[in-house]
C-alpha cells in the first residue's frame, strides 16, 4: 500500500513537471516526463490520471507537429475514457481529436467531434467544475474556427461569442491572444475592419506575450495571414521577428522549418526574389530532416505499441490460465482440460469415468427467484457435488448450470453410490423451484460414461460420452442418473 502511494506521488510529480515544461515551450522534455507519469499511472491502475496523461501527450505531440503520435495517444485515451466510463474527460478527447482533424483541414469531421465535446460539457457535473471552463472555451472556439474555414461566418461568430462568455480572469490570461487573433480574422472577413484597426498594437504584442504554448505557433501563423490580407507588411515582418526571438532557444528542426515557412511567405509576397530562393533551399534541407525525425518517432511509437500489445496478451493468458471458477470455487474448463490429460495418460488401457450433470429447469428458478438466488443455488449444488465425489475424482463447473466430473481408472464401481448420494443431498437441501416441471424443488440430472480413453482426446471430447447419458435422463424423467458402460 505504501509503495502504491509512493508510485502515485512520483507519477504526479512527473506529470506536473511535464505540464510546466510544456507551458514553457520545452516540448521534448515535457513529452518524456509525461510518458514517465503515464507508465506509473498504469502501474497503479489510476485510469483517470492515465487517461489525463494520454491526453496531455496527445496535446504535446500535436504541438510538436507529430500528428500521428498525437492521434495515437488521443484515440487510446478516448477508448480508455469510454471503457472506464470517465465521462468528464471524454469531452476533452472529443475536442482534441477534433483539433487533429481541424489541423488536417477536415472541418466537417472536426465539427462533429467538437459538437460531441460541447454536448458532454453540458453535463451538470462538468459545468460545476472550474477547469471545464477552459475546455468549454476551447471547444466553442474550435467550432468557431472550423465554421470560419468553411466560410460560414455567421455561425462562426455565434460560437465565438459563446467562447468569449467563458473568459474569466484565470482563463483570460491563457486564451486572450488566441481569441483576439481569431476575432480579428473573422471580423476582417466580415468587413468589420474598425475593430481590427483598434486592436493593432495588442495584436502585435502577441508575438512575445501569447503564453499559450499549444496554440502559439498556429496563432502566429494566423496573425501573419491577417497582416498579409490587410497588406500591413511592417506589422507582418515584426511579428515574424518576434516569433524568431521567441523560439530561438527551441532550435529544433520543427521550429526552424516553421519559421522558414513564415519568412518564405513574407519575402515572396513583398517580391524579394533573392531572399525567397535562399529560403527555399534551406527549407528543402530542413524538410528532409524533419521527415527523417517523423519516421523515427513513428518507429518508436510502433515499438511502444507492440510492447503494450504483448503485455496485454500476457495478461489475458494469465487470466485464462487461472484455474478456478469465481462463483463456485470449483475447477473451471481450463483446469478440466489440464487434468483430463493426466487422467487419460494414467488410465493405462483401463476404463475411466466421466460425468456430466445439469440442473433441471434452472431457467425457471432464475426467472422465479432472480439471478442472485440462482447464484446461491449454484454454490450449494457445487458444494454438494464436491462433498459427494470426495477424493474419488474431480468436479468442474463447465459453464452455466452444467458440471463435469472426472474419475480416474478404478473408480467405476463407486459411481452409482456417488450418484445416489447426490440425488439424496440435493433433495435434502430442499431448494424451492416452484415452476420446475419435475417437482417444486430443485433437482439435478446426471449422466455418466465409463470407457477406455483413446489417449489423444481433449477433455471436451471425453464429455461427449457422458452427454449421451445425460440426454437420456433429460428426455425421460430428469432428477435421476444414468450410467453407460462402453
Ligand atoms: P434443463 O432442465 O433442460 O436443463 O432446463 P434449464 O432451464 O436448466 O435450461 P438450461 O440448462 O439450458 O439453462 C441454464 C440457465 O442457467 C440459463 C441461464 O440463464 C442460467 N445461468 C447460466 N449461468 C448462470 C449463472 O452464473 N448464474 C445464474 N444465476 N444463472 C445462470
Ligand atoms: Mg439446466
Amino acid at each position: 500500500m505504501e509503495q502504491q502511494e509512493h508510485i502515485q506521488k512520483l507519477a504526479d510529480e512527473y506529470y506536473e513537471e511535464g505540464r510546466a515544461r510544456f507551458f514553457d515551450h520545452k516540448l521534448e522534455e515535457a513529452a518524456m516526463l509525461v510518458q514517465n507519469a503515464l507508465h506509473l499511472y498504469k502501474k497503479c491502475d489510476d485510469m483517470l490520471k492515465y487517461a489525463t496523461a494520454l491526453n496531455m501527450l496527445g496535446v504535446i505531440y500535436g504541438a510538436t507537429g507529430n500528428e500521428t503520435m498525437a492521434v495515437d495517444y488521443l484515440v487510446e485515451g478516448l477508448e480508455c475514457a469510454i471503457d472506464y466510463q470517465l465521462n468528464n474527460i471524454t469531452a476533452l478527447f472529443y475536442n482534441n481529436i477534433g483539433s487533429r482533424y481541424q489541423e488536417l483541414g477536415e472541418h466537417e469531421k472536426a465539427i462533429d467531434y467538437f459538437l460531441k465535446s460541447a454536448r458532454e460539457l453540458q453535463n451538470p457535473t462538468c459545468i460545476k467544475e472550474e477547469r471545464y471552463r477552459s475546455w468549454t472555451l476551447i471547444t466553442y472556439l474550435n467550432l468557431a474556427v472550423s465554421y470560419y474555414e468553411l466560410n460560414l461566418y455567421e455561425l462562426s461568430y455565434k460560437y465565438l461569442e459563446q467562447a468569449e462568455r467563458q473568459l474569466d480572469e484565470e482563463v483570460e490570461e491563457m486564451y486572450h491572444y488566441t481569441v483576439l487573433i481569431f476575432k480579428c480574422r473573422l471580423l476582417w472577413q466580415m468587413e468589420k475592419g474598425d475593430y481590427v484597426y483598434e486592436h493593432m498594437e495588442d495584436l502585435l504584442a502577441s508575438g512575445e506575450k501569447d503564453s499559450n504554448a499549444s496554440d502559439y505557433l498556429s496563432d502566429m501563423k494566423d496573425l501573419c495571414q491577417l497582416f498579409r490580407d490587410m497588406k500591413e507588411y511592417e506589422y507582418w515582418k515584426q511579428t515574424i521577428s518576434a516569433v524568431e526571438t521567441y523560439t530561438i532557444d527551441q532550435n529544433t528542426v520543427f521550429f526552424r522549418l516553421f519559421l522558414t515557412e513564415l519568412w518564405m511567405d513574407y519575402y515572396q509576397t513583398v517580391g524579394n526574389e533573392e531572399r525567397y530562393v535562399e529560403l527555399c533551399v534551406a527549407h528543402a534541407d530542413l524538410y528532409k530532416r524533419q521527415k527523417a525525425i517523423d519516421v523515427k518517432d513513428r518507429a518508436t511509437a510502433i515499438d511502444i505499441k507492440v510492447q503494450l500489445r504483448e503485455k496485454e496478451a500476457e495478461r489475458k493468458r494469465v487470466e485464462t490460465m487461472s484455474v478456478t471458477d469465481a462463483l463456485t470455487g470449483l475447477g473451471n474448463r481450463y483446469s478440466l482440460e489440464r487434468e483430463a490429460v493426466h487422467i487419460i495418460r494414467d488410465a493405462g488401457g483401463e476404463r475411466i469415468t466421466v460425468g456430466v450433470l445439469d440442473i433441471d429447469c434452472f431457467k425457471q428458478l432464475n426467472d422465479t427467484y432472480g439471478h442472485i438466488q440462482g447464484d446461491r443455488c449454484l454454490k450449494v449444488v457445487a458444494d454438494i457435488l464436491k462433498e459427494a465425489v470426495m477424493d474419488c475424482g474431480h468436479v468442474y463447473r463447465f459453464g452455466g448450470d452444467e458440471f463435469v466430473m472426472l474419475f480416474p481408472a478404478g473408480m467405476e464401481n463407486r459411481i452409482e453410490g456417488i450418484a445416489e448420494a447426490i440425488l439424496q443431498k440435493i433433495a435434502e437441501a430442499g431448494i424451492a423451484n416452484e415452476h420446475s416441471v419435475v417437482q417444486p424443488n430443485l433437482t439435478i440430472s446426471q449422466g455418466y460414461a465409463c470407457f477406455v480413453p483413446e489417449g489423444t482426446e481433449s477433455g471436451a471430447r471425453l464429455i461427449e460420452h457422458a452427454d449421451k447419458a445425460l440426454y437420456y435422463v433429460k428426455r425421460n424423467s430428469r432428477n435421476a442418473y444414468y450410467i453407460i458402460r462402453e
